[in-house]
């Protein structure tokens, strides 16, 4: 197999079991799941079909009772905390319903932040965060520290967060939740744009309208895959007005 066949996203069997005994609860019961380079995946479920513990696994936060994760070909049971870290830092972006910005922190800083640890040089943090905060339609709020900011427009701060390092897969859970109609147009017109320029995107949502704009849907239901499908190809997407 070359290195553009291996998913970018390899589960196999999981399981999650919280506790033990007469309280355990069975919150993901053998979930086999590959994604595949460049797919926009939405993972539908109603609450308690266990869809953040799934994402807590993917976003290697917490690792399952049993079964095999892959990683981009990586075997992520065999790493240590340090290693997993790194993988974290690298090949991950993450957006929460709650944005989870630092506060006190300009959207630069904050889109920079992921880069600290990476290496990059100061200059060319600068640049890649200015870059993506132009991306997500902000690069006239740069300076901007989030309780300055609307709630769409901080979650765009948290996709160009997510997207700066350039991870192999930008992981989304409940990206709208918390958002309007309008920011929540906003926000899926970007995550739209960004599997058009070949992100891999996995995002998590409740919400059927939200699930439309992936391209492969798969439901939960009390911890196991029930359906797995291909949605009709997306109209053209709207340009930024
Ligand atoms: P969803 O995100 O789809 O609402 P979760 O993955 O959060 O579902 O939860 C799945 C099941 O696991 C639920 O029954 C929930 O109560 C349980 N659960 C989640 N996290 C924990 C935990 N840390 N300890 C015990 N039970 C948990
Ligand atoms: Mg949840």
């Amino acid at each position: 197999m070359s290195a553009a066949d291996v998913p970018v996203l390899d589960v196999r069997d999981i399981t999650k079991v919280y506790g033990e005994g007469e309280t355990a609860v069975h919150a993901l019961r053998g979930v086999s799941l590959q994604v595949r380079r460049g797919d926009y995946v939405a993972i539908m479920g109603t609450s308690g079909s266990g869809k953040s513990t799934l994402m807590n696994i993917l976003g290697c936060l917490d690792v399952p009772t049993s079964g095999r994760y892959l990683l981009d070909g990586t075997d992520v049971g065999a790493l240590s905390e340090a290693r997993l870290s790194v993988l974290r830092n690298r090949r991950l972006g993450f957006v929460f319903q709650s944005f989870n910005l630092i506060p006190r922190m300009s959207a630069l800083a904050n889109v920079e932040l992921p880069m600290a640890y990476g290496g990059v040089p100061a200059g060319e943090r600068r640049r890649r965060a200015l870059a993506a905060l132009e991306l997500v339609g902000l690069g006239d709020r740069v300076r901007h520290e989030p309780n300055e900011l609307s709630g769409g427009q901080q979650q765009r701060v948290a996709v160009a967060r997510a997207l700066v390092t350039a991870p192999a897969l930008l992981l989304a859970d409940e990206p709208t939740g918390n958002l309007d109609t309008r920011s929540t147009r906003d926000v899926l017109d970007i995550l739209g744009r960004l599997n058009a320029r070949g992100r891999t995107i996995v995002l998590i949502t409740h919400e059927d309208e939200v699930a439309a704009h992936a391209r492969r849907v798969v439901r939960l239901v009390d911890g196991r895959i029930v359906e797995d499908r291909r949605n009709a190809p997306a109209p053209a997407l709207r340009e930024a007005t």
